[in-house]
């Protein structure tokens, strides 16, 4: 009887640890994976702003996990909280009963609220993501107001799941009502400035105060004071300003989204200080969980009208992230880190502003606190008219996307971001040290001077992407700063 040989085995491909690991993860995770396209990086070890990857490199991380580690890898108030917890014999999953480590967390949570809303405020503990928040807060306006309609933004960014999505700039939904939110260097109206954040205001108020505008008073205004992912957009104090006076007039609760904004990264605790605006809602996640899964809405207590069980879920209560949470909460608190975010954030943007001066191909330098843009174009690309106040020159995603890796492999993590994914974003934790700041800023600009070199050389096969308009090549990493 012939006896059928199994084809020969191929022999696996021999590769260092760190290759097998990243190979396999090719292989095998979700295609929709985002950040670690761009990263090819296995961290073994990090601390503060530096992560060790499995072969041996070492980087400054600027990405921090995606703005949730105010304080940086493994802190050492952070691992205590969390060691405490361990050590206490305490149960790990408590559904969302009350227990003494989600008391503390409660209260240092409302130690830190603006006075208004802390004399009246609601937690609800919710999934751990941003998005759930979202989703959440989305809910509770709907249920206080029996609305449906939502207003939200250009450029926003609230997370993944349907209610949140709907919510932001790239989907579309007809409960939501998108209104152009102030960007200064591409101004929706094309002035920049005060005139333009002025416009911005006066649409908003026209479509509310008209009463046939075709927009129903809706359930709430969902905003991030600093768009994130948007490509770093600080919102202009007086247009926050307006719009409070706007939802307030119309009774419309207004929900801060500060997932990202929060915990100090943007100059004060919660970055709605810097207008004096107090939201009825506030979404927040990431940095409150010390680096740990853990996302809560705070709300006004006579939003609180839904009942029992309207918004449960399992995984309301992860003592590790509270006990971490509340640790990062104080210790920013007790060490004035927003200040010192304030201090050294205009300090690096100043720096940056220099770059932009001396490399044609950095269009905008922007930022607030710790959350800093680089928005990166074509100079050449540009029509005399496009430089005016406003009117950006167009987005190259490929010139950001070649920043990126030549940072990476200067030992430097930065996130992209923006309408084109254009924007070099820098979050690093409010703990770096101002010869961190000074390394990362080197890093930055030698990655930049290297790849306007080669961009001159005309070798990156760009794509200009002219503002407000997706053209040309998708993005080159679609999703990476997610
Ligand atoms: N809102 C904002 C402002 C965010 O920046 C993000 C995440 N980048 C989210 C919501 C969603 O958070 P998560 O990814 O944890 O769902």
């Amino acid at each position: 009887m012939a006896v059928t040989q199994p084809p020969p085995v191929a022999a696996p491909p021999v590769d260092s640890a760190h290759e097998g690991i990243l190979r396999r993860q090719a292989l095998r995770e979700s295609a929709a994976r985002t950040y670690a396209r761009s990263l090819p990086i296995v961290p073994v070890r990090a601390r503060g702003l530096t992560i060790e990857g499995a072969d041996g490199r070492r980087y400054l991380d600027c990405l921090s996990g995606a703005g949730s580690l105010a304080l940086g890898h493994n802190h050492p108030v952070v691992l205590e909280a969390i060691r405490s917890v361990l050590d206490s014999g305490a149960p790990l999953h408590v559904l969302d009963l009350a227990t003494p480590v989600k008391d503390a967390f409660t209260t240092e949570l409302f130690r830190t609220l603006p006075r208004q809303l802390a004399d009246r405020a609601r937690v609800l503990f919710c999934g751990p993501a941003g998005t759930d928040a979202v989703e959440a807060a989305l809910k509770l306006v709907r249920a206080a107001t029996g609305r449906t309609g939502l207003l939200a933004f250009t450029g926003a960014y609230h997370g993944m799941t349907a209610g949140a999505l709907e919510a932001s700039g790239g989907a579309q939904d007809v409960r939501v009502t998108r209104l152009p939110f102030p960007y200064d260097y591409r101004c929706p109206f094309g002035i920049g400035g005060e005139r333009g954040a002025e416009m911005c205001a006066r649409l908003a108020e026209n479509l509310l105060d008209d009463p046939k505008s075709g927009v129903q008073t809706p359930a709430g205004m969902i905003l991030e004071p600093v768009q994130g992912e948007g490509g770093v957009i600080p919102a202009p104090d007086p247009w926050m300003r307006r719009m409070r006076e706007l939802t307030a007039t119309h009774g419309v609760p207004l929900i801060a989204d500060e997932v990202q904004t929060g915990v100090g990264r943007t100059g004060t605790f919660w970055a709605m200080e810097h207008s004096g605006v107090v939201p009825d809602v506030l979404v927040l996640s990431k940095a409150i969980g010390g680096s740990l899964p853990l996302a809560v809405v705070v709300y006004r207590d006579d939003l609180d009208t839904w009942p029992p069980g309207t918004h449960a879920g399992t995984f309301r209560g992860n003592q590790l992230a509270m006990a971490a949470g509340a640790a990062t909460l104080a210790y920013v608190r007790e060490n004035g880190l927003a200040a010192r975010a304030a201090e050294l954030g205009d300090r690096m943007l100043r720096q940056l502003s220099g770059l932009a001066t001396d490399q044609p191909c950095v269009g905008d330098v922007r930022g607030r606190g710790l959350m800093i843009g680089v928005e990166l174009v074509d100079p050449e690309a540009g029509a005399a008219d496009d430089a005016l106040p406003g009117r950006g020159l167009p987005a190259v995603p490929e010139i950001a996307a070649a920043v990126q890796q030549e940072c990476l492999s200067r030992g430097l993590i930065v996130e992209l971001g923006g309408r084109h994914s254009s924007v070099v974003r820098l979050l690093p934790p409010l703990t770096i040290t101002d010869e961190q700041a000074d390394a990362v800023l080197d890093r930055l600009s030698e990655a930049i001077t290297a790849v306007s070199r080669t961009a001159g050389a005309g070798q990156t096969g760009r794509q200009p992407q002219r503002g407000g308009s997706r053209a040309g090549l998708p993005n080159p990493v679609p999703g990476t700063s997610r």
